[in-house]
């Protein structure tokens, strides 16, 4: 068998024969570079499985190896070295990942096996697999189904919506997460027919808890496409006059990026579902670059803050102060808040002090299929009603 190949780019040996006698034994191929020159001159990186790169070379820094990283079209994950500090290494990672590279996390020197052995088999294995004509054919076959989650309000404990977050159950593949085929679905052009297929599934769902006599909300997560698509308003108002549901019973979350990517056409359409009643999201904020006018001008309801801040609120100064001027911002533009991400009684507890109202995450429940979200929201209702007497 091939062994997986590893790249090493340090300037100093003595921490290059460090990371090598980690890995070596995790019967990885390492290569010693001592500097960006020497990557220049390497040749193709298509057999490269894993980079590790100082932030700091001789005769270059990280963040400029991470842009030629990505310029040749790089697929290895990548884990940085450094001896800065946590915020600067954690800035660096961001860079990686706005330029599209798989990055895999931070290592403060001096290195620890520990650290490394735990990046290395926790780092994601490409699915190079999945194509277009499989995916199509699942969509065919109604491989697609939604599992949910419930946005619980802090103050009374009650879940007002529940997000829909869509899995391919594959027959060949078994459970196929969004990250791994949403991309590829919009790249396809499958994700027009695709958003058309899930609203309806959406809403049937819906009404299947209804029937239990909830009248929870259900949010989907709307793509770029869908944001370009004049007609989408429309088709959504129809689709709620057949099953008669009301608008306000259905939010559309899109993230900020997408937003704002074209924001003629984000305004058109995020407007009209506004007008027909219906619940606009602004869906990972925190992690794009747009400016609080732009964001003005779009008309959201609601703001989920993104996970990666919430989940650090417990043991990261930055992370709360940012989560704060967040929510006080959000909230003196009539936004409603929601924090993703909430693990632990401890995030909720410091999240209810900072007056967010709406709060998701494991802590509650996992995304789960329908019967199990049905399940959850009688049992829940019943401590709630314990709760109140
Ligand atoms: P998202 O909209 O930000 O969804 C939240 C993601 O966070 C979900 O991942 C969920 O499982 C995960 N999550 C929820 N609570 C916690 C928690 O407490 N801790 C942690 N660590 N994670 C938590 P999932 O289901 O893998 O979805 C990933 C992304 O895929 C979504 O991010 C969304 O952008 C996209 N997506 C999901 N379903 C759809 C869909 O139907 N249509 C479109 N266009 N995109 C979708
Ligand atoms: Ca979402
Ligand atoms: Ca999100």
């Amino acid at each position: 068998m091939i062994k997986p190949v590893a790249l090493l780019i340090d300037d100093d040996a003595e921490i290059r024969g460090i990371l090598k006698a980690i890995i070596v034994p995790l019967n990885f191929n390492a290569e010693e570079l001592p500097g960006f020159e020497n990557l220049r001159d390497r040749g193709p990186l298509s057999d490269v499985d894993v980079i590790f790169l100082d932030l700091s070379l001789d005769d270059g820094d990280g963040v400029e190896v991470l842009r030629w990283l990505a310029e040749q079209g790089c697929t290895a994950g990548v884990a940085l070295v450094s001896s800065f500090d946590e915020r600067l290494l954690g800035t660096a990672l961001k860079v990686g990942e706005s330029y599209g590279l798989t990055m895999l996390g931070g290592l403060r020197k001096p290195v620890k096996p520990k650290d490394v052995r735990n990046l290395i088999t926790n780092r994601p294995v490409p699915d190079r697999g999945v194509d277009a004509d499989e995916l199509a054919q699942g969509i065919e076959d109604r491989e697609l189904v939604f599992y949910y989650q419930p946005k619980v309000e802090i103050a009374s404990g009650r879940v007002t919506s529940a997000e829909a977050l869509v899995r391919w159950n594959s027959t060949r593949r078994g459970l196929v997460f969004p990250d791994n085929f949403i991309g590829l679905a919009e790249s396809s052009g499958l994700m027009p027919s695709m958003t058309d297929l899930l609203l309806d599934q959406a809403l049937a769902d819906r009404l299947i808890w209804g029937k239990d006599g909830f009248t929870t909300a259900v949010a989907v997560n709307l793509s770029a496409s869908a944001l370009v698509d004049l007609d989408l308003p429309n088709r959504i108002g129809e689709k709620l006059r057949k099953c008669g549901t009301p608008a306000d019973a259905v939010i559309l979350e899109v993230t900020e990026a997408t937003a704002m990517r074209d924001t003629r056409a984000s305004m058109d359409v995020l407007t009209r579902l506004r007008i027909k009643g219906c619940g606009v999201s602004i869906d990972d904020f925190g992690t794009g670059y747009s400016s609080l006018a732009e964001l003005h001008r779009l008309p959201f309801s609601e703001l989920k803050i993104d996970r990666s801040f919430v989940m650090e609120i417990h043991r990261d100064r930055d992370s709360r102060v940012i989560v704060d001027a967040i929510i006080k911002m959000a909230h003196a533009l009539d936004l409603k808040v929601v924090a993703e991400g909430v693990e632990t009684a401890e995030h909720l507890r410091i999240l209810g002090e900072l007056g967010c109202d709406i709060a998701q995450g494991y802590f509650f429940s996992r995304p789960v299929p329908l019967d199990k979200f049905v399940a959850f929201m009688k049992d829940h209702d019943v401590n709630q009603a314990r709760s109140v007497s």
